[in-house]
C-alpha cells in the first residue's frame, strides 16, 4: 500500500512523496525545490529514505544536495545520468526493479525528452511517475532524443493497464487541451473533458494524476498509428515515426 502526497513547487511542476504504508519507508520523486518537501516531511514527522530522479533537468532535480544533507537520503536514478542527477547513489537500468519498503518498482527507460529518461512503474498499485515524458494530453519535448525513442518510449506507456494512474512533472493539462481541440475541433467528447479540467483548475485542484485510459482516447501524442485520427487531423501516408515527428512539431508551432 502507498500513500501518496502531491506537492505543487515553481509555476507548473508536481513533486510527489511517496510512503510505503507497511514499513513508512518513503521517497521523493523529482524534487525541484526543498522547502515544501522539507514542511511536508516535517508535518508528517517522517524522514526522507529516497529521491527518485526521473531525470537530469533542475526543475526536477535541484533540491537532490539539500535534501541528502539534510536526511541523509539515498538517490536513485539512471546509470545513463550518473553524470548528470546531484548527489545520484543508486543506479538502475530499464527492466529494473526498485523497492521502496514492502512496494515494488519496475523501471522503464523512457527516453525521448531526454535521453536516459526513467520512470518508476508501481505494479502493485498501478501507479506511474513518469516526469516530463507523457503528459496529461500532451508529451514531453524532444529535447535529446528522436521521434522514434518516443514513439518506443509512448508505446510502453500505453502498453500499461488502462487503469494505470499516470503522475507526470508538470500540470499542462489545460494548455494542452487548448492544441488538442484544434486538432479535434468537433469531438464532443473532448469538448466535455475539457470542461471538466477547466472546472479543477478554476478550482485551483489538479488534474493530476489523469489515467491511462483517458489519455489513449483523447491524447494525441499516443495515437501515432491511429490511421483514422491522423487523417482526419491531416497526416497522411506516414510512417508511425514520422507521423510522431510531425504531430510534435504541430505542438511546439501551437
Ligand atoms: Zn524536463
Amino acid at each position: 500500500m502507498l500513500e501518496i502526497h502531491q506537492i505543487p513547487i515553481l509555476s507548473d511542476n508536481y513533486v510527489y512523496l511517496v510512503i510505503d504504508r507497511i514499513t513508512g519507508k518513503s521517497a521523493c520523486i523529482d524534487p525541484g525545490v526543498a522547502d515544501p518537501v522539507n514542511d511536508l516531511l516535517e508535518k508528517l514527522q517522517i524522514n526522507l529514505d529516497y529521491i527518485l530522479s526521473t531525470h537530469h533537468h533542475n526543475d526536477h532535480v535541484g533540491a537532490n544536495l539539500d535534501l541528502k544533507k539534510k536526511h541523509n537520503c539515498k538517490i536513485v536514478g539512471n546509470f545513463y545520468d550518473k553524470e548528470r542527477i546531484p548527489g545520484i547513489d543508486i543506479f538502475l537500468k530499464d527492466g529494473d526493479c526498485f523497492k521502496l519498503g514492502e512496494s515494488e518498482c519496475k523501471i522503464l527507460e523512457v527516453s525521448g525528452h531526454t535521453i536516459g529518461h526513467i520512470a518508476y512503474y508501481f505494479m502493485n498499485e498501478d501507479f506511474l511517475f513518469c516526469g516530463d515524458t507523457l503528459f496529461s494530453l500532451g508529451c514531453g519535448r524532444l529535447f535529446e532524443g528522436t521521434p522514434e525513442d518516443m514513439v518506443k518510449s509512448l508505446s510502453k506507456i500505453r502498453a500499461l493497464p488502462d487503469k494505470t494512474k499516470i503522475f507526470c512533472g508538470h500540470e499542462y493539462t489545460l494548455s494542452n487541451a487548448m492544441f488538442v481541440k484544434k486538432l479535434e475541433p468537433k469531438n464532443k467528447f473532448l469538448e466535455i473533458k475539457i470542461e471538466e479540467i477547466k472546472k479543477k483548475r478554476e478550482e485551483n485542484k489538479p488534474t493530476i494524476p489523469s489515467i491511462l485510459g483517458e489519455e489513449k482516447k483523447f491524447n494525441p501524442f499516443l495515437k501515432f498509428d491511429n490511421n483514422i485520427f491522423l487523417e482526419k487531423i491531416g497526416i497522411k501516408n506516414r510512417s508511425i515515426v514520422e507521423s510522431l515527428k510531425i504531430l510534435r512539431q504541430m505542438k511546439d508551432e501551437f
